[in-house]
């Protein structure tokens, strides 16, 4: 029988299997904070408990940790990308970010993605498979253990589409906040959609305090379609509803991700349905100059350009931040180190060494 993926389990869960084996209550507790909260990747190193109890333990569950494979740091900001292997080789990115207020984290939610973004290089070779909620925290586990410094933001805005692996998104949260775990407040982590509108309307459901970033890009379906394949599933004004309702049920204010792509989507036209559709649900703006992939024509709109776009929000009340460019000389576009050595290792194997 496979064994059970411990990482994904919630404390209550656990606490039900402790019950069945006819264990003490308190190795709940001990073994779920010795996982989740000192991040400890393996039973035997667990001298607190029984040794019985640790074989027990290790027969009858695995636990999911994040093999390093590469990592970069930027000279530029101090930003590190972290190229992870899960058990079965699939590579997953994850970046880290130095920040005055704390280190965030940015996530990857599924080992590629079939969202077909245009701009993007996740989704080139499309969608390999979920990940487990596991793997998702064994990202931020193991980077806390390498660097030995605490997380406290994170991001699910790596590779894959988060709405597109919900189940596992919600048990993530719940247990990347637990008390017994790292504890990293619900309010210190953000969620980006390409604007899945059911899942909008469920997250809101949920009602967590998490922060929620839609991936607009385009202020009318036509452009948008051309960016976006899910925009032929769900039209603008549905997502303004779904974003709308998020908003009023959780009582936290959208973030609207929109990448400027040159003579695509940052004309003055552009602005001023950004600047309509952000005051209406009250949005917070971030600008994206677009990081160019080598597979696509599109490129970033010009500094100069991007600062006159964002005055013009400005001056409209519109709440308005440029994202600075984290780790650019070290693809720092999503997913761009991850497809880079996926293609060198296609292209070994190619030539049979
Ligand atoms: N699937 C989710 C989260 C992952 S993408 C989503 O679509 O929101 C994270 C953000 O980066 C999205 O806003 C996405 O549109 C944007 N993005 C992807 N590739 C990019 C690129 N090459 N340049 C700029 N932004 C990019």
């Amino acid at each position: 029988m496979a064994k059970k993926d411990i990482n994904s389990m919630y404390f209550d869960e656990l606490a039900k299997d402790i019950e069945e084996l006819k264990l003490p209550k308190f190795r709940t507790k001990q073994i779920f904070s010795r996982l989740h909260g000192k991040l400890c990747f393996d039973f035997h190193e667990m001298t607190e408990l029984p040794e019985a109890l640790r074989e027990k333990l290790s027969e009858e569950y695995e636990i999911k940790f994040a093999r390093l494979e590469n990592r970069q740091i930027s000279k530029l900001d101090g930003t590190e990308k972290f190229l992870f292997a899960m058990e079965d080789d699939s590579l997953v990115e994850s970046v880290l970010m130095k920040y005055k207020h704390g280190n965030s984290v940015c996530i990857s939610s599924q080992v590629g993605c079939r969202m077909g973004c245009k701009f993007c290089a996740s989704t080139l070779d499309g969608l390999t498979r979920n990940l487990t909620a596991s793997e998702m925290l064994s990202q931020i586990y193991a980077i806390q253990k390498l660097t030995g410094e605490r997380v406290s933001n994170i991001v699910v805005m790596g590779t894959g589409e988060p709405m597109d692996n919900y189940d596992n998104l919600i048990r993530f949260i719940k247990l990347i906040s637990d008390e017994n775990g790292l504890n990293i407040s619900k309010r210190n982590i953000t969620v980006s959609t390409c604007g899945i509108v059911p899942g909008i309307r469920a997250f809101a459901e949920e009602k967590l305090p998490v922060t929620l970033a839609l991936s607009l890009h385009s202020v009318t379906d036509e452009k948008r379609r051309t960016l976006m394949p899910i925009a032929n599933k769900y039209s603008i004004a549905e997502l303004m509803d779904a974003v709308d309702y998020y908003f009023k049920v959780t009582g936290r204010r959208i973030t609207f991700e929109y990448s400027l792509v040159r003579d695509v989507n940052d004309t003055d036209e552009d602005a001023q349905g950004l600047i309509r559709l952000a005051g209406r649900v009250k949005a917070h703006v971030n600008l994206i100059p677009i990081n160019p992939i080598k597979e696509r024509e599109y490129r970033e709109t010009a500094g100069p350009r991007v600062l006159a776009f964002k005055n013009k929000l400005e001056k409209s009340g519109i709440n308005v931040t440029i994202r600075r460019e984290m780790g650019r000389d070290i693809d720092g576009a999503c997913g761009q180190l991850r497809k880079r050595t996926m293609d060198e290792n296609k292209q070994r194997r190619g030539q049979g060494d």
